[in-house]
Formats: structure tokens, sequence, C-alpha cells
């Protein structure tokens, strides 16, 4: 009895299968991030650390190609700074507008729900985005507080255009948020031209990082609504801290006051910044300024346009229209006379190569494929659609053999 509570001390070392991860993400992160992320720890108040929160902050405001002086890590997946985001920025019964048309904006009402906002939205079926007369005649019609959507929601492989949308805000005095997770570094992501209060991101896309940090931009008009709603804890509370007149914040880990005062120079001590995740995250934002901004989304925009000319080739249909698809991630229609399952199955078991099924209205049509951050590159895009053209055959497809690859190395530049 004694022994079967005892944790087995023949568990092995970790060392999982090496993968192609060439879904929707995670994506395999770039060894240089993994590197990093072995570095010993800090003191949380060390000036070595402090150090590296500052330059993370000034690498990601070149990543979100903003001013924003408030510009840092949320730590926690992708979701925590879309949580932090909107717990912060949204006070319970305000009223919220969601864009949905996808996984990730229905995701954005079922945050907002349990805040206690009063939402109204603008639905659009998966596949489409809104036009700005869609977005403005909402903004009309409702007149929320908050303004929320996603920019490439990859469950449908559609990016939202946003520009004016921020200017549209502004009009009516809407505070704006924008989840990129999926296209931070690898699809411009524009905050100040945008004109969006607060954007959110992650790591495991385009940034070529593990899932576990958040970065987070916001604008000095939304740090001033966030602050105004600031009350410092009891335990590092001293006179010259006040509170702000709005409602407090209904989570401690993520408000976003209480973590800004912690990245400021005031360092008041909030959650112990995730050392490990920090270093990931600077390592990742350091490659993609080596590379530079426009380099990367150019290599981004080659890998997807190679690949779909390789989709085609093997006379496959892609998902959504040209003008709008996400240039990271593609979502291309199984044949009919196919099991989608067991295609993925025989990429995985027999190439070690991984690509995502779909949610939703989706289930089982669209197949997705990503080519992000360190996987966006020809011999990856190549080996992933010659493994699709042979498990597509296994499974009773013929697709015509050597176009697809043929047809992905004609198009690269
Ligand atoms: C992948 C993705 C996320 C992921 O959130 P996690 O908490 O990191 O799982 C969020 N939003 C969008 C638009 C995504 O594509």
């Amino acid at each position: 009895m004694e022994q079967t509570r005892m944790i087995s001390p023949m568990f092995k070392q970790i060392d999982p299968p090496q993968r192609f991860l060439m879904g929707p993400g995670p994506i395999n992160a770039h060894p240089r991030v993994l590197r990093a992320m072995s570095a010993d720890m800090l003191g949380q108040f060390d000036p070595e650390m402090t150090e590296y929160m500052n330059e993370t902050m000034a690498l990601y405001r070149q990543v979100f190609m903003t001013e924003n002086q408030w510009t840092f890590l949320v730590d926690g997946t992708a979701r925590a700074g879309i949580e932090a985001a909107l717990v912060s920025l949204v006070e319970p019964g305000a009223k919220m507008l969601i864009v949905r048309a996808g996984r990730f904006g229905l995701l954005l009402s079922e945050i907002a729900e349990r805040i206690g906002a009063e939402i109204c939205t603008l639905d659009l079926p998966w596949g489409e985005v809104a036009s700005l007369e869609q977005i403005e005649a909402a903004l009309q019609e409702h007149k929320p507080q908050v303004l929320a959507c996603i920019h490439g929601d990859t469950s449908t492989t559609m990016a939202q255009p946003l520009d004016g949308v921020g200017a549209l805000c502004k009009k009516y005095d809407v505070l704006s948020y924008v989840d990129v997770t999926a296209t931070l570094g690898g699809v411009p992501v524009c905050t100040d031209q945008w004109g969006i209060d607060v954007i959110s991101g992650g790591l495991q896309k385009c940034m070529g990082g593990p899932p576990g940090s958040a970065p987070i931009t916001i604008s000095d008009r939304a740090a001033e609504h966030i602050m105004a709603r600031r009350h410092v804890e009891a335990g590092i509370r001293s006179a010259s801290l006040t509170d702000g007149q709005r409602p407090r914040i209904p989570s401690n880990y993520f408000d976003l006051a209480m973590v800004m005062d912690y990245w400021s120079e005031k360092r008041l001590n909030h959650h112990t910044e995730a050392t490990t995740m920090l270093y990931g995250a600077r390592e990742a934002a350091c490659i993609v300024l080596e590379e530079g901004l426009e380099n990367r989304f150019a290599r981004h925009k080659t890998a997807s346009t190679a690949l779909i000319a390789g989709l085609r080739a093997m006379g496959l249909t892609i998902f959504g229209d040209d003008a709008h698809r996400m240039a990271n991630v593609t979502g291309v229609w199984i044949p009919a006379s196919v099991d989608g399952d067991k295609v993925r199955m025989r990429m995985r078991d027999d190439f070690g190569i991984e690509i995502g099924t779909a949610f939703g209205p989706l289930t089982g049509k669209i197949w997705r494929i990503g080519t992000m951050g360190y996987n966006a590159v020809k011999h990856k895009v190549l080996l992933t659609l010659g493994a699709l053209e042979a498990a597509l055959a296994a499974e009773g497809f013929k697709p015509p053999r050597g176009a697809a690859v043929d047809a992905a190395m004609a198009s690269w530049p």
C-alpha cells in the first residue's frame, strides 16, 4: 500500500520526440530562446533583473511598433494577457462591444461575461471579417465604453483589418482592445498607427517562443483609466500611495494597475516576475528585431504563399478569401473522401509533423497549417507538403505526385 502512494522513481528524464509543429500553435521555439531560459535565477529586485525588465519593455515597444511607456509582460499564456486587459479595462456593468468571427472572439465574450460587463456583439460568420462601416454602425448603435476584437483569429485563419479602428474608437470616446497573439512577430502589428489602446499577445506563435508569457502594450489614456481603479495591496501600502476613485479591479493577479506599479520605477512588489519566462520573452524579441520586422513579415508571407501554392497544386481548396488571409496560418478544406484525423495521425506518426484540426463550425472540415516564427522556413514547408501528399495518398486521395513540392519550390523567391 505504502509503495503505490510513492511517486515512481522510474519515470524517465523528459525527452520528447522531435516534431515539426506546423499547426496553429504552439510551434517549435527557437533554440536560442530555450537556451536563454536555462540561465540562472536572479532576485526580483536585483539591478540585473530590473535592467532585464526595462530592456524587455524597450524591446517589446519595437515589436508592437509603439511609443507606449506601458509595454511589458503579463505572466501566463496569451489568455492571461487577454484576461488582464479586459478585467482591468472593463468595469462590472460597463457596456462592451465585441467583434466575434471565430473561437477567440467568443472567448472575449466568455471573459467579459464573467466580469459582469453588458455585452453587445458584432457577429460574423467564421471566415469573415468586419468592415470599418460595420464597426462604426455598431459603435453608433450600442455606444459602448470598450470595443474588443481579435486581429488574427487562428480558428478561422482570417485577419481583421485594423487601420482606422482606433480613430473610430476615439471619435466615439471608446477604449479599444485587440488580441494579437497569433500575429505578433509575423504580421504587422501597428499599435500606434492603428491607435488601439491595449494590445496583448503571446510567445508561442510567430514570436518563436514557448507558451507562458503575454506581452502587452497600453496607451496613456488606457493606463489612466486603469490607474483610476488602482487599489494598493494592504501589505505593501505606504502613506505616499493613494487609491483611485473608480471601482477596484476584481482580480488580484490580473490587476494591471498593480502590475504596472511593479514594472515602474516604484518596483512595488506584486507577484514574483516569472524570471525564466522573462528571459525567454526577451530573447524572442531580440531575435525578431535582429532579423528585422519587415524581413520577418516578408518571410512569413513567402512561407504561406509557397504553402498555398503547394496545397493548390495538390488539388486542395484553401479556406476563406485571399484578401484577409493571415500570412502565418492557412486553412485548407479536407477532401470529402478522406478522414482528416487519419491523415493528421499519419503525418505525426510517419513524419513527425503536426498540423492542426479545427474548432466549432469548422470541426472536421478544415486543417490548419501554420508557418510561424522558427518554422516559417523553406525546408519545413516543403517537408510538410511532401508528407501531406504521402499521407493523403495512403488514405486514398491521389494528388499528382510531386506537384506540391515543385509548386512550393517554384513559388519561393
Ligand atoms: C493561439 C491563440 C491564443 C492562445 O492563448 P493561450 O492562452 O496562449 O493558449 C489566444 N488568442 C488567439 C487569437 C490565438 O490565436
